[in-house]
């Protein structure tokens, strides 16, 4: 596989970007490849190599790339301008189509990434409650501010530094930490703080450590827990909302939380997020209440256009039932791979999203980073030689889009199967 030119760009962007990238999960080694363009499930290098995406831009685009519905909305709104500082009807068309969706939700603020939003819905959460604590998962990923960088997943676990310098042990004194699919823990840290405790933020399905499901009851027991004491619950859908089902990972497991964060797919590929929850919650916002939050590129109607062409195709009904049929075959596909490997290799998968782990399928986040993750970077490689393109690190998850076919997931499991065996 040539990649000169990828290489040369990477020499260059060394010197100018940190670690060569804009973001850290990019900076696979020896060098990332450069995307030239991208189309359907394909994306297409500067070298001109083509390969099968199940990154989709780390989940987003369920629809694929370059989808020319969503494309055609986007431009009429950008010929109409892309930014006025004044509100829109769009924001009151994406606002009932989440409250639809979303029976949990009543009243939305919509910002620009998930990261904005789960700081967002912690502070209403801090306001609401008076109270200074939160509890988070451990490997779970809420974005990349302060108060959530602990033992966080996704490329802050990838590159070995889950708790980030630069946060001042004050800044995080308030975050507390419970294993993924462990009631007990979580019990024993709400007693132990119990008048202190504002909100436990979650990943229903954690994408952040690898892909990690709810054990049978978990969701509703922590649901029961928290609402006991007091505790508000935010579920943290920028990944499963509109992924799992059309209304998240809430309404696949019939478990409803007081506060929800989207992002990702409800923009169609651009920036966006949105906190939801309770009317009593959100009326503390800014300005009908004094929890302060505020942005210029709030709902902003390029973005809003996007995400509701993305979200009508979505309510259209086929998509889901062709995004679980892949997902399906695909998960059928890997097992029989590895089973084929004789090795303790596993696959985690859940509807269109799923996750080949070299090692045990883990429940948490400390069973996960017991996977060969320097293995999962010649995996990564090897796919690659075999235009298959999976994100570079054990702990992120794979994307199925509308846009993949019965044969690309065949032509993929076939590759894992080569791969695999090679490794
Ligand atoms: N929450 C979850 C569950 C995520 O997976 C991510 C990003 O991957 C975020 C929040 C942060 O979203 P963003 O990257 O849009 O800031």
């Amino acid at each position: 596989m040539e990649l000169e030119k990828s290489k040369r760009f990477f020499e260059k962007a060394v010197h100018l970007l940190p670690g060569g990238v804009s973001s850290p999960v990019r900076a696979v080694k020896p060098h990332p490849f450069y995307t030239a363009r991208a189309e359907g499930s394909r994306i297409f290098d500067v070298d001109g190599n083509e390969y099968i995406d199940y990154c989709m831009g780390y989940g987003p685009l369920i629809l694929g790339h370059t989808n020319r519905e969503v494309m055609e909305v986007a431009i009429r709104q950008l010929r109409k301008g892309w930014l006025y500082g004044t509100p829109t009807p769009l924001e009151l068309e994406m606002a009932e189509k989440i409250v639809k969706h979303y029976p949990s939700i009543d009243m939305v603020r919509f910002v620009n990434s998930g990261s904005e939003a789960t700081m967002s819905a912690l502070r209403v959460a801090r306001g609401f409650t008076g109270r200074d604590k939160i509890i988070k998962i451990e490997g779970g990923f809420h974005g990349a501010h302060d108060a959530v960088l602990v033992k966080a997943g996704s490329g802050a676990t990838t590159h070995g530094m889950p708790d980030s310098r630069g946060i001042p042990p004050d800044f995080v004194r308030n975050t507390l930490q419970v294993p993924f699919n462990d009631i007990q823990t979580l019990t024993d840290v709400i007693e132990r703080n119990r008048e202190d405790i504002a909100c436990l933020i979650m990943e229903p399905v954690m994408g952040n450590s690898g892909l990690i499901l709810p054990e049978d009851g978990y969701l509703s027991e922590v649901r029961k827990i928290t609402k006991e004491n007091d505790v508000l619950l935010i579920f943290d859908e920028v990944i499963t909302g509109f992924r799992v089902s059309i209304g998240g990972a809430q309404l696949h497991y019939g478990v409803e939380p007081d506060i929800t964060t989207l992002g990702k797919i409800a923009g169609g590929g651009f920036p966006f997020g949105i906190v939801g929850g309770r009317r009593d919650i959100m009326e503390n916002i800014s300005p009908a209440g004094n929890v302060y939050q505020a942005g210029t590129f709030n709902g902003n109607p390029f973005v809003l256009s996007a995400g509701l062409a993305t979200l009508e195709i979505l309510e259209r009904g086929d998509v889901y039932e062709k995004l679980e049929n892949l997902g399906s075959m695909m998960e059928r596909g890997l097992k029989d791979v590895m089973e084929d490997t004789g090795r303790d290799y596993s696959v985690a998968s859940l509807k269109s999203m799923f996750c080949v782990f070299l090692g045990d399928r883990p429940e948490n986040y400390s069973q996960a980073l017991k996977c060969y993750r320097e293995k999962f970077i010649h995996l990564h490689w090897k796919l690659l030689e075999r235009g298959v393109f999976i994100p570079p690190s054990q702990f992120e998850t794979c994307f199925i889009s509308y846009a993949h076919s019965e044969n690309d997931v065949d032509r993929t499991v076939e590759a894992f199967d080569e791969c695999l065996k090679e490794l």
